[in-house]
């Protein structure tokens, strides 16, 4: 659980200042069985992306950061779910649609031993009418043999079908070499944050924590006109809500109140909601269900925030329900569970009778003042010598790495960069974090420290 939530990995560390919220997202959609997740694995040159051999196991993680010729973008594999063949179609469709919605290009991957199928046709229209840039896969072409299979997908109209072989490498770095050419810059999608008007929130949380009825409960009769907000533009998804007189975007509600049928892609479609919703919040309020055990789902869900690099504020729900017995079992399960987000700002609240609902408001406003906080270079750095003198880097191998200088590159969240003479190992690094929390009250923001190692 620790390694779950730890957010001074050594991938964070050995990560450029730029957050992977603001990269372009490519998409990679299609049948199931096709190939996608073998084509994602390939393209991440690792097995993270598990081919699932056991059916019906859905996967939960459906983003990965890649690179691929020196350009960093997200990628968001659609594969892992099963569908019954009787749903299908609309099964298929409505995947893609939220995988599209999400990309800023997509690439479409068809069987080609198969050939064009009418599940295939309808995606295209769909893909169409999106207007995103589409790169057409003509997968399982293993040899040269086989090219002409590719060939029968011109028919699709999405112009020239790329032949690869996702299973043996073959034509991938073609096609990724062509993703990257129609992948824009920076995403349109992603950081959807525009600077001032009301701040952006998005309520998250698994399925049943109580997010509609909260929602329901905050907008009850504080619904605002939109149009008296200056400056306003509305995404019909989102809605405009005052807390305490200042009012907040509650971003992507239409995902909260949807309710998906409970189809095999159910939960694959709420992650997809809940990942697309933290992107276009600056804030994070993950519901959890206070009545019940913690669940790995919850801790996902927090992570989810933390990797978004976004502000987190955690609230137990459903508080009305709660005894002796369940609280002094919470807290021990915050203690094991939560351990690596101590810092997050807590509300104990109960939806359905609105008690301390209205605590939500401080907690926000802490949330985000931490996650906007610049601090000068001069003052960071006389906290940092004072600090690396009376707690030194130990003593490894007869060296010891000391840290030079640092500044920080960014807010929103807070990011670091740390000049040091040699590589700070992980307990240092998260004691200097621990330490800065404290020295400039980050309540309630991810940080994000990286080291550069100085001869
Ligand atoms: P997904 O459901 O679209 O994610 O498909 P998978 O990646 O799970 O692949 C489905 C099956 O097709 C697996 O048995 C793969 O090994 C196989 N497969 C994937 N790509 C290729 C390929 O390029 N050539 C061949 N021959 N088989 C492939
Ligand atoms: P969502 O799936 O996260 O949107 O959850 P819902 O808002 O649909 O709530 C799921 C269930 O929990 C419903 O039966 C709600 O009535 C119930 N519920 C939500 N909030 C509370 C609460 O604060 N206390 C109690 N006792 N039940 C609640």
């Amino acid at each position: 659980e620790e390694e779950d939530l730890a957010i001074l990995d050594a991938e964070t560390v050995a990560a450029e200042e730029t957050s992977p919220a603001g990269l372009p997202v490519l998409a990679v959609v299609g049948r199931p069985n096709v190939g996608k997740s073998t084509l994602v694995n390939r393209v991440l040159g690792r097995r993270e992306a598990v081919v699932q051999d056991t059916p019906g196991v859905t996967r939960d993680r459906v983003s990965y950061p890649a690179e691929w010729a020196g350009r960093r973008f997200t990628l968001v594999d659609t594969g892992g779910w099963e569908v019954d063949v009787a749903g299908m179609h609309a099964a298929v469709a409505q995947q893609a649609e939220v995988a599209v919605d999400l990309a800023d290009a997509v690439l479409f991957v068809v069987d080609a031993t198969v050939g064009p199928t009418d599940t295939d046709e309808q995606v295209v229209r769909l893909l169409r009418r999106s207007g995103k840039p589409v790169v057409l896969v003509a997968n399982k072409v293993d040899s040269p043999m086989q090219e002409a299979d590719a060939a029968t997908l011109w028919s699709l109209g999405l112009g020239e079908p790329w032949p690869v072989s996702a299973l043996h490498g073959r034509g991938s770095g073609d096609v990724l070499d062509e993703a990257i050419r129609v992948l824009p810059e920076t995403s349109s999608v992603a950081d959807r944050m525009p600077e001032g008007g009301p701040r952006r929130v998005a309520l998250v949380g698994r399925p049943n924590v109580g997010k509609s009825s909260l929602l329901n409960k905050l907008a009850g009769s504080e619904r605002v006109v939109v149009d008296e907000v200056a400056g306003t533009t509305r995404d019909p998804v989102d809605e405009l809500i005052e807390l305490d007189g200042t009012p907040w975007w509650f971003v992507d509600t239409a995902g909260i109140r949807r309710r998906v049928h409970q189809t095999s892609g159910a939960d694959y479609y709420a992650s997809l909601r809940t990942r697309a919703a933290i992107e276009k919040a600056e804030v994070g309020v993950v519901l959890v269900d206070s009545s019940v055990p913690m669940t790995e789902q919850d801790t996902r869900v927090i992570q989810q925030v933390i990797d978004a690099g976004r502000a987190l504020v955690i609230a137990y729900n459903k508080w009305d329900l709660m005894d002796e017995d369940r609280r002094a079992y919470l807290e021990r399960e915050i203690d094991l569970d939560l351990v690596q987000v101590r810092w997050a700002p807590r509300v104990n609240l109960s939806a359905r009778t609105g008690w301390h609902t209205n605590r939500l408001t401080n907690a926000l406003e802490t949330a985000l003042a931490s996650w906007d906080t610049r601090i000068p270079t001069g003052r960071l750095n006389a906290f940092l010598g004072e600090l690396t003198a009376a707690h030194p880097h130990p003593v490894r191998g007869g060296r010891q790495p000391r840290i030079l200088f640092a500044t920080q590159a960014s807010n929103r969240p807070p990011r670091f960069v740390v000049f040091a003479t040699g590589f700070l190992e992980a307990g240092y690094r998260r004691f200097i974090e621990n330490r800065l929390r404290e020295a400039f009250e980050f309540t309630g923001t991810p940080i994000e420290i990286s080291v550069r190692v100085r001869e």
